[in-house]
C-alpha cells in the first residue's frame, strides 16, 4: 500500500531537518575525520558484512550469475532533478519517469525487483583518490552509487532492516588528462551542477530532463562484481547487495576538481568522503562476465 501524500509530507519533513544523510536517514552525527568512532553511535558500523571492501580478480568466484536487467532506465524523469549538497555528499532523489514509475533493476544477485531511489558520489582530494571500493589493488578517483530499494519493502527503514533490502550499483571513475571527454548528457549535467553546489545545503536543478541510463554512459553492464555488504555511511545497515562494475569510466581532469570545491556544514572543504576498507571476512565475491555465461551455454 502506498500513501503519496504521506510520502510527500515526509519528504518535506526531511528537507527541513538540519541534518540528513544521502539516503533520507535522519542523522545524529558522523564525520569522515573519525569513521572508527561511528560504531559508538551506530552499533551496526562495528558489525559484520560491512562495506566497502577491496575486490581482487584473483580472489573472486567466476560463476554464471545472470546479467542485470534494467527497466525504465531509458525513460526521462517527469521533473527536473534536484541535486543537493547535504554536507556529506552530492546527491539527488530519483523521481518517477514520464510513465509514472521509477527505474528499476533485477538480475545479478537480486531475486526481486529493486527501484532506484538515490544517486550520490564519493571522492578524494587533490592529494588522494577517493573511490570506496578498491579494484585489483587500486583506488580510483570517484565512485558513483545508484541506490535501489527492494519493491517488497514499503519504507527505507524496513529495507535497511532486511539483508535483501537494498541494491547499490557502483561505478568507478578514473581521471583522464588527454583530450576532451565525452559523457552521456546525464553525467555532463551532474558534473556541471557542482559549480552551483559549493555551499552546504545548496540545491540546483539542471535545466534538462535526463534519464538514469545517461549516467552510465557506454559502460559494459555485463561485467560486474557482486557481494553482500552494507551502507557505507551510518547506520551502516548490512542490507546491501552490491554490484560493482568492472569497467572504469573516464572523468575529465577539468571536472574532477569540481567535487573538491564543495563545502560541508562547517564551511570547510568536503573532501575524502569515503569510508575506510572493511574486512571481507568469509564473504564470497562473485564475478560475472559475459564470457562465463557463454561457457554455461555450451
Ligand atoms: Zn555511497
Amino acid at each position: 500500500m502506498h500513501f503519496p501524500a504521506f510520502d510527500d509530507f515526509y519528504q518535506r519533513l526531511l528537507f527541513l531537518l538540519p541534518f540528513a544523510t544521502n539516503f533520507g536517514i535522519p542523522e545524529r552525527s558522523f564525520t569522515y575525520n573519525a569513521p572508527h568512532e561511528w560504531k559508538d553511535t551506530f552499533p551496526q558500523c562495528g558489525g559484520a558484512e560491512q562495506s566497502p571492501i577491496a575486490i581482487s580478480r584473483h580472489k573472486v568466484i567466476p560463476i554464471g550469475l545472470p546479467p542485470l536487467h534494467f527497466f525504465r532506465y531509458d525513460e526521462p524523469f517527469d521533473q527536473l532533478l534536484s541535486v543537493h549538497n547535504n554536507g556529506h555528499t552530492v546527491h539527488f532523489s530519483v523521481p518517477t519517469t514520464v510513465f509514472g514509475e521509477r527505474p528499476s533493476v533485477t538480475g545479478g544477485l537480486l531475486q526481486d525487483f529493486y527501484e532506484a531511489r538515490d544517486v550520490h558520489f564519493h571522492w578524494g582530494s587533490q592529494q588522494s583518490k577517493g573511490s570506496e571500493h578498491l579494484l585489483n589493488g587500486r583506488r580510483y578517483d570517484l565512485e558513483m552509487h545508484i541506490v535501489h530499494r527492494n519493491t517488497k519493502y514499503i519504507s527505507d527503514e524496513e529495507a535497511r532492516n532486511n539483508t535483501d533490502g537494498l541494491a547499490v550499483l557502483a561505478v568507478l571513475f578514473k581521471v583522464v588528462r588527454t583530450g576532451p571527454t565525452f559523457y552521456q548528457p546525464g553525467l555532463n549535467e551532474i558534473f556541471g551542477s557542482l559549480l552551483h553546489l559549493g555551499d552546504f545545503n545548496s540545491t540546483y536543478a539542471p535545466p534538462v530532463l535526463i534519464t538514469l541510463e545517461s549516467l552510465l554512459s557506454n559502460l559494459d553492464r555485463g561485467n560486474f562484481y557482486s557481494y553482500k555488504g552494507s551502507l557505507t555511511t551510518p547506520p551502516c545497515s548490512p542490507a546491501v547487495l552490491w554490484h560493482v562494475f568492472a569497467e572504469v569510466l573516464p572523468i575529465s581532469y577539468q571536472d574532477l576538481p569540481k567535487f573538491w570545491q564543495l563545502r560541508n556544514r562547517q564551511g570547510r572543504p568536503l573532501l575524502n568522503n569515503f569510508r575506510p576498507l572493511q574486512s571481507q571476512e568469509t564473504r564470497q565475491i562473485f564475478h560475472r562476465r559475459p564470457a562465463d555465461q557463454q561457457l554455461l551455454w555450451l
